[in-house]
């Protein structure tokens, strides 16, 4: 069983999720050898372009304003630095650099542009480039498009019932909105999202109906285990078992068999048994680099040995589809609308949300 289905209910993922694990790991093996090289592991290198400062309040995330972390805010990188980290993130065995942007949305003006010249500039190095700027329209889409990327990554984050708890600043539709622009495109979708936030077994069944019910499934799915950061909601929040994630990475390759399943925040926590496990499970991409966005991440080095102790090889850029032309600014289509999208603001009130803002005022 490894053709793509759109029409996974609930209750089919959740039997799938809590079969005993032999069985499980068995299925999601082979689904995966049907579908994919199980020597071949993606090699990615995640940079904060605009670290911190943001708007909302994903309790998951040290990077919004309101709750008081340590991390360190920075403006927008400028084209030479991120140039010069994708370069060493190739040297290092990537083939894709992902460029993430503390933003809620994307705001057409200079920095946009800024972000649009450095996809064009990794393009050039004959690296895929993903980005995760927040919400974009169809046009700015179109935009990235041309520059010449490759991925743009926008996660569902849990099932759509517990989203409401952990972010009340934007919707879950305005989430499927921004997927769907950004399918208008030859653009691949990267989308997925995060256990241990405190949500239950069916929460994640229910993202994972989410998202296999996109037509076409996401390109690319990472599953993240919370890492809990002191100072926001979710910071008390027990680390994520082994045997969770490895459930949730066989099942995600069961019901998304062509998708590139990525092991991304918490790989930490993790031993080498352990994402050894996952990979057999179906996981076949990794976040390289010391740092993820914000949060810790094995070393490269670490990685490296891991992959010579497993036989495991990096994939090669553009394995998948093709490599996007770049098209020149002054070449471009696509111009600047200055569009002002209506993406909502729920505004629901989230308890542990509001006292880690309260907590956040009192400390700054
Ligand atoms: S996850 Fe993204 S949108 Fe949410 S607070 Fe963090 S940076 Fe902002």
């Amino acid at each position: 069983m490894s053709e793509v289905r759109h029409n996974w209910t609930k209750e089919e993922i959740l039997e799938i999720y809590n079969r005993p694990l032999m069985d499980l790991l068995y299925e999601a093996a082979t689904v995966h050898r049907k579908q994919h090289d199980p020597n071949v592991v993606q090699v990615s290198t995640l940079l904060s372009i605009k670290t911190g400062g943001c708007s909302e309040d994903c309790g998951y995330c040290p990077q919004a304003a309101r709750y008081h972390t340590d991390i360190e805010g920075n403006d927008l990188m400028t084209v030479s630095q991120v140039k010069a980290q994708a370069l060493r993130a190739k040297e290092g065995g990537s083939s894709r650099v992902c460029m993430g942007a503390a933003w809620r949305n994307v705001k057409d003006g200079p920095e946009f542009d800024q972000v649009l010249d450095m996809v064009r500039t990794i393009n050039k190095l004959d690296m895929e480039v993903c980005c995760t700027l927040g919400m974009v329209t169809e046009n700015q889409a179109q935009r990235l498009a041309e520059a010449g990327l490759y991925a743009y990554n926008h996660n569902l984050d849990s099932s759509e019932e517990y989203y409401k708890e952990v972010i009340s600043t934007r919707g879950y539709q305005d989430r499927l909105d921004t997927i769907d622009n950004v399918r208008k495109t030859n653009v691949t979708v990267c989308s997925g999202g995060i256990i241990g936030m405190g949500e239950n077994v069916e929460d994640r069944a229910g993202m994972l109906v989410a998202l296999s019910t996109l037509n076409p499934q996401p390109e690319s799915t990472p599953i993240n285990a919370l890492v809990a950061v002191e100072g926001t909601p979710l910071e008390e929040e027990k680390p994520v078992e082994i045997w969770d994630m490895v459930r949730m990475v066989a099942t995600t390759r069961i019901v998304l068999p062509e998708t590139q399943v990525r092991l991304s925040a918490g790989r930490t926590q993790m031993s080498r048994e352990g994402q050894a496990m996952c990979f057999f499970a179906g996981a076949n991409s990794i976040f390289a680099g010391d740092k993820l966005l914000t949060t810790p991440n094995p070393d490269v080095n670490e990685d490296m040995k891991m992959f010579e102790l497993l036989g495991l090889k990096p994939q090669k850029p553009f394995t998948k589809k093709v490599q996007p032309q770049t098209v020149e600014a002054e070449e471009s289509q696509y111009q600047a609308l200055g569009e002002k999208p209506k993406w909502s603001r729920p505004g629901h009130t989230i308890e542990r949300n509001e006292a880690a803002k309260a907590k956040g005022k009192l400390i700054k």
